[in-house]
């Protein structure tokens, strides 16, 4: 869909499931179960989703899905599964070959976010997934991943990222930039270090990649902070401000890993939000 100068696409790159606990922190189980079911496991379901970018000769990536690197147990353990939408027989899809990838934002380092930048080829070594493409990572989150916390530590596979490193194809940024014209990285704090999301703009309109600062629309409202947050009263703040900012001017939120819908509108005031419209990316903007 046309957005401004920019073609807007997004394609899920495998399901996901995660511990509903720590996906809603504080907020009891039966506040949250009341919008969203849980498996036997007390998971719900989520999904991976990347924003693709058409911005004149370049392809721009938001995130790059789990991948296919992890053993069946690690998916077991995640739910993650690429049997119904797997990152690069959707960009086939979307006529964009692995070669047609100039650019590669990664919001951060997590292996649900990053996974699928660095694949396994023939040989079983790994090697860049879109091997023309430079990836966008915040320098201070890169420095973080590959020192990260007892607390975070399970959410980074080395070999996920390193690769980027050691082939040349690693781009670290050093805060909030405007990378192309109406392109700009936010960075936020609460969840991880320095994750970046991504705001697209047509005019006084916008498009505002969530990331894990908002990950499905049960997360709109503000208290809804994900257990997995290193600094959830930051995330907090985050939430309020860009929030806020989402009610003042038109804004489409798109959420990584909501399985139900890719984007929404939000409604409040203060500090109170909820999603209002929701549905697919284009069926958003439509109702903008
Ligand atoms: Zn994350």
């Amino acid at each position: 869909m046309n957005f401004g100068q920019f073609e807007l696409h997004t394609i899920e790159t495998g399901w996901l499931a995660l511990d509903g606990g720590a996906m809603f922190g504080v907020v009891p189980k039966n506040l949250w179960n009341r919008s969203i079911d849980a498996d036997e496991q007390n998971r719900i379901p989520m999904t991976m989703r990347t924003l693709v970018i058409k911005y004149q000769d370049r392809v721009i990536l938001v995130d790059t899905g789990a991948g296919n690197k992890n053993s069946e147990k690690f998916n077991r353990i995640y739910g993650i599964d690429t049997s119904q939408h797997e990152m690069i027989t959707k960009l086939s899809h979307l006529g964009i070959s692995l070669n047609d990838v100039t650019d590669v934002i990664q919001t951060h380092l997590h292996f649900d976010h990053a996974g699928g930048a660095v694949s396994f080829n023939a040989s079983g070594d790994p090697e860049i997934t879109f091997p023309k493409a430079r990836y966008y990572v915040q320098k201070h989150h890169w420095n973080w991943a590959t020192k990260p916390s007892m607390k975070d530590r399970a959410s980074f596979i080395p070999q996920d990222f390193m690769p980027l490193q050691e082939a040349g194809n690693l781009e670290l940024v050093d805060g909030p930039e405007e990378l192309f014209p109406g392109l700009e990285l936010v960075v936020v704090n609460g969840h991880t270090v320095s994750q970046q999301l991504v705001r697209v703009r047509d005019g006084e309109r916008s498009i505002l990649y969530c990331a894990d600062l908002i990950p499905t629309q049960h997360h709109v409202p503000a208290p809804y902070v994900m257990g997995y947050d290193l600094m959830p009263l930051v995330s907090l703040e985050e939430k309020v401000r860009i929030l806020g900012e989402a009610v003042a001017a038109p804004t489409v939120l798109v959420f990584e890993h909501d399985r139900a819908a890719a984007a929404a509108l939000v409604v409040g005031e203060g500090e109170k939000f909820s999603a209002g419209t929701v549905g697919s990316l284009e069926e958003v903007i439509a109702s903008l």
